[in-house]
């Protein structure tokens, strides 16, 4: 359904390299192999990522509604912070009436400000 169409801009690199460099040069050169062992990580994600699709894009849910307690909670931490974006995934339309529900729902005490211990 929803193409991806990645376009890079295309980097216009300016190499303008000048060295003139008049220096009495006593060479005491050194080589080092450089031994590069470095134990290659594949693949060890600590946040568990879902497709990076907004889930109100995919539902096609235009009006995010206060009242959907059970749907705003899925965007509210456990402590009743609101989840930021770049973890859910949501994008920035459906982020700010996402927001905007939230912040009303908490007005009318349905989600909390911050949870209380
Ligand atoms: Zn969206």
């Amino acid at each position: 359904m929803a193409e991806e169409t990645t376009q890079r801009a295309p980097e216009s690199r300016a190499s303008s390299s000048s060295s003139s460099s008049s220096s009495n040069s006593s060479s005491s050169s050194s080589s080092r192999s450089h031994s590069s062992s470095r134990p290659s990580r594949s693949g060890g994600r600590k946040f568990f990522r879902r497709k990076k699709v907004c889930k109100f894009c995919t539902e096609k849910i235009d009006v995010i509604s206060y009242r959907d307690v059970n749907l705003l909670r899925q965007f509210v931490a456990e402590r009743g912070k609101i989840v930021p974006r770049r973890l859910t995934g949501v994008c920035t339309t459906h982020q700010r009436r996402l927001t905007r529900a939230i912040k009303q729902a908490r007005n009318i005490a349905l989600l909390p400000f911050a949870a209380r211990y």
